[in-house]
This record gives structure tokens, sequence and C-alpha cells, in this order.
């Protein structure tokens, strides 16, 4: 079945009591166990819960996966994707330009359990390759990557992480698994913060983590009721209706990102525009063979501090604003917001400066965003 029909009809298209075409929310924190020797599917609001399973089961049929998991946030759905496969001792081989929260919990959180990193240019296979050590059990990939969307090729990775013995794992957040499917391409686990293009309407905040083979969805699973950071049951239906939607909005707004980057890499006070449909982008290719779009983020590089505060005051459609993947354009400040975690050196190293923006495109009209931009 073709993706967009998916999503639609796929893994919890209706309700089988019913035949509702919305799956009933279920608060309930427990349920009535008729016998208590015999194990129940739902016994209690965090280990199970029915409007959660149809939308774990929506995620996996997404993604190809035997089992996927829903959390709290992106964060937590991180969490529990590393903790579930380390232990005192271990070794995170990770991209290098990630997203700010992954990199705080990388250097400042799983080091305080014994877990160390090395962060690798994942754009180069054999620099990836290079920082893998003895005690490395985790290949954790963000691509395209948050904000200057380098391309990570994942069949290398996928091939580098069975060579090695290693769990792989990507944050599929920008492409979202309209656009890109990990676990056809050998991933073990794909992660999203579904408060992004899956939620799609910047009114919920969700994880999510897909697994493709049931043993190390089970190791997430284990996690998840151990350390209790699920998605609440309303949470769970609002993100399953946002999902029906995924395919329109990713199609739309792709076309206007591809419009909007086109129009930025020509104006004079942009020095670099950040787009992997950008036929300047160096990881293009790689991405064509991974990925079926682009997707609808724009980073880009301008010329004076004098002009980022103009634009960051000027702007009346786009939304100045932590996050991205809504409806709503955004337009994010990443040196303080996504990445005020990393430490300015490293920053500047990334080329994540003081004056690179990042834009999710929304829904709005083309030419709106590009004559909110040129307001300046
Ligand atoms: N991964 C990426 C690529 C993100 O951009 C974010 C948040 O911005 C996260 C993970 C964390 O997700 P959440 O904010 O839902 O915890």
């Amino acid at each position: 079945m073709n993706i967009d029909t998916s999503i639609l009809h796929g893994a919890a298209a209706r309700d089988e009591a019913t035949g509702a075409l919305s799956i009933p929310i279920y608060p309930a924190s427990t349920y009535h166990q008729k016998d208590v020797s015999v194990r129940q599917e739902y016994e209690y609001g965090r280990s199970g819960n029915p409007t959660r399973k149809a939308l774990e089961d929506t995620l996996a049929s997404l993604e190809g996966g035997e089992k996927a998991y829903a959390f709290s946030s992106g964060m937590s759905a991180i969490h529990a994707a590393v903790t579930a496969f380390v232990k005192a001792g271990d070794h995170i081989v990770a991209t290098r330009d990630i997203y700010g929260g992954t990199y705080r919990f990388l250097t400042g959180f799983m080091p305080k359990f014994g877990v160390s990193y090395t962060f690798a240019d994942t754009t180069d296979a054999r620099k990836t390759e290079a920082a893998i050590r003895p005690n490395t059990r985790i290949l954790f990939l963000e691509s395209p990557s948050n904000p200057l969307l380098k391309i990570t090729d994942l069949d290398a990775h996928a091939a580098l992480a069975r060579k090695h013995g290693l769990i792989s794992m990507i944050d599929n957040t920008f492409l979202s698994p309209y656009f890109m499917r990990p676990l056809e391409h050998g991933i073990d686990l794909s992660i999203h913060s579904a408060t992004k293009f899956l939620g799609g309407h910047s009114d919920l905040i969700a994880g999510a983590v897909i697994a493709k083979s049931v043993e190390h969805g089970m190791a997430v699973h284990y996690v998840q009721n151990t350390c209790g950071a699920v998605l609440s049951p309303e949470n769970s239906w609002l993100l399953m209706r946002g999902i029906k939607t995924l395919a329109p909005r990713m199609i739309r707004q792709q076309e206007t990102a591809v419009m909007v980057a086109d129009w930025l890499s020509n104006q004079p006070w942009v020095k670099t525009a950040y787009y992997p449909g950008l036929s300047s982008h160096p990881g293009r290719e790689i991405l064509a063979r991974q990925a079926s779009g682009t997707g609808c983020v724009v980073s880009f590089e301008i010329d004076t501090l004098a002009r980022l505060d103009s634009i960051l005051a000027s702007v009346k459609i786009l939304t100045v604003a932590v996050s991205l993947g809504g409806v709503e354009s955004i337009l994010s400040y990443p040196a303080k917001m996504s990445h005020a975690a990393m430490p300015p050196s490293v920053r500047n190293d990334l080329g994540i400066t003081d004056t690179l923006l990042r834009l999710s495109v929304g829904l709005e009209a083309p030419d709106d965003i590009i004559a909110d931009l040129a307001g300046q």
C-alpha cells in the first residue's frame, strides 16, 4: 500500500468495536483483571493503553517497524532508545552537528552514568568508523542534521554498525516517515520528536521510537515501562489526528521550502543557504538514494548581526520561536534557542554561528513568506 493510503487505512484506521473513524481516548489508569494469574494486554496505564497502542501500531506501520513506542517528548524517546542499549563503561558515536538537546543528553547526562561519547562527522563513513572503539555500543545519527541539514549515508552506516556489532539509531524528525524510512536501509531504530512534523500543529509535545526487530523493541519498551515517560491517551489521540494529514502537509510545505531556499540563495545578504534540495548541497545525491523528499526546513547564514536583529524584529507572518514542523512557519535562532546548550566554540566550529537562522516552512503562501523575509 502506498504510504499516502496507509497513513489513513493502516494499522489503527478505525475502532474495531464500533467502526468509529476516530480511535477513542481511554483515560483509564487501571483495568479490571478477570484472573490475576493470567496476563492481560491492558493492566495499568503506564504499561499499556489502548489509545497509545493504536498510535504505536500506526507509527510502526509508517516506517515498517515490528514495534513502536510513544513517549511524552522527543527527548524521552531519545533517552529510552539510548539507555535501552548501554551500561556503565560503554561508548556512543554520534553525529557531530546534532540537536542541542541531544548534545546536552550525550555530553552532560549520560557521562554521569559512566557512558562516554565521541562526535564524528557522519557525512563521511570513514570518519565515523575511525571514532568507533572496542566499547562502542551505539551509533547515533541525525540526518538531515539540525540545523545545518547535513546528510548521513544510511546504508553505509547500517553496514558499519553490523560490522562492529553496534545498535544503529537515527533521529528522523526532520524528514518524517513520509520522506524517509530508515529501517528499510538497515538502521535498527528510528526516533522522532513527534512534536514536530508528525504532530504538525504546534499543539503537543511527543516522541516516538520505532524498532526494526521485536527484540530491540522490547528493550525500548522495558525502559518505557520502567521509567514511565509515556505519552498520555489524550495526546496519543491528538498525535494520531495530526498524522492523518502528514502527506499533504509534507508535500505542500516542501514545495514552498524549495522556493524559499532558491530565493534565499539568490539574496546578496545571505552568505549561505543550507537546504538539501539545492543543487549546491553536498549531500543531495545520497539523500536522493535514501529519501523521497528534501524536507521543509531551510537554514541560512546572513551577513551581519544587525540584519539578524532586524529580521527577527520585523517578520509578521513567520513566528519567531523554538521548534519546527508546524503548519505555521517558524523562524528560529539556533545559537540562542535549539543549540543554546552547545558551547559557543563548538557551535562556531560546526558552523552554527551567531548569524545563522533556521526556518521551518509552513503552509502559508510562498509569496507571503518571501515578502516577510524581504521586508527587513
Ligand atoms: N530531535 C530533534 C531533531 C529536535 O529538533 C528536537 C526538538 O527540537 C528533539 C529531538 C527533541 O524533541 P522534544 O522537544 O519533543 O523533546
